[in-house]
């Protein structure tokens, strides 16, 4: 989700207007619905991490809203094309090709934590001095779909925890230091993204106790 913002800033025009900063997010994550379609005979890393099955989602949108799209489509590629391809290998090339490419640096090791923990520290330093931090932090009705990145980062965070092998994950996070870090790292950004949602959520209140206010006069 990070790194799906980082790429969508970089390729995100100032004249287009801000970007979509909650969709931005899920798109960052889209690509791993086929974990849970395992039981359908889905595997992982197959036809949801490929260029040709975004480029077919995209293609509608992108005759109708141009260029305007481009920052999306970059966060939904990054995942498997960036992500993915470093710490792990994906169906890039699928349906052309069924071969799995990627580097392969395993999930936990020191790679994946330094990239991690990058794209955390360059999402905080960009969303400081663009302003989207005091956006996403400010009482507006357009941070209530934040709740669906904070809901898919929770779901990602329980499936690796009761997923094989079942490890109790809070007396498993002392466990190594890497580990720790990914974790503490999950619990500041999930925060981050319930006080974002909480903030929109407020609007409604706000304007319940107008309404309130209106009908007593
Ligand atoms: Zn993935």
């Amino acid at each position: 989700m990070a790194w799906a913002y980082v790429w969508a800033v970089m390729f995100a025009g100032k004249r287009w207007g801000k970007l979509v900063i909650p969709a931005v997010l899920m798109l960052g994550v889209m690509p791993d619905i086929d974990l849970f379609l395992e039981g359908f005979g889905v595997a992982h890393h197959t036809f949801t991490h490929s260029l040709f099955f975004w480029f077919v989602i995209f293609a509608p949108l992108l005759l109708v809203y141009r260029l305007k799209v481009v920052p999306y489509f970059v966060a939904v590629v990054q995942h498997f094309a960036f992500g993915d391809f470093f710490v792990g290998n994906v169906m890039i090339l699928w349906p052309f090709s069924q071969l799995y490419f990627g580097f392969k640096f395993p999930m936990l090791s020191v790679f994946d934590v330094a990239l991690e923990t990058a794209g955390l520290l360059l999402t905080a330093g960009i969303i400081i001095f663009n302003g989207d931090l005091r956006r996403l932090l400010s009482v507006d009705i357009c941070n209530i779909p934040m709740f669906l990145p904070f809901l898919a980062l929770m779901t990602s965070m329980l499936f690796f925890a009761v997923d094989l092998p079942i490890v109790p994950l809070i007396s498993h996070i002392w466990y190594s230091k890497l580990f720790a870090s990914i974790v503490l790292a999950h619990i500041f950004f999930a925060i981050f993204l319930a006080v974002s949602t909480v903030q929109g959520l407020r609007t409604l209140n706000i304007k319940h106790r107008r309404l309130a206010n209106n009908e007593k006069g």
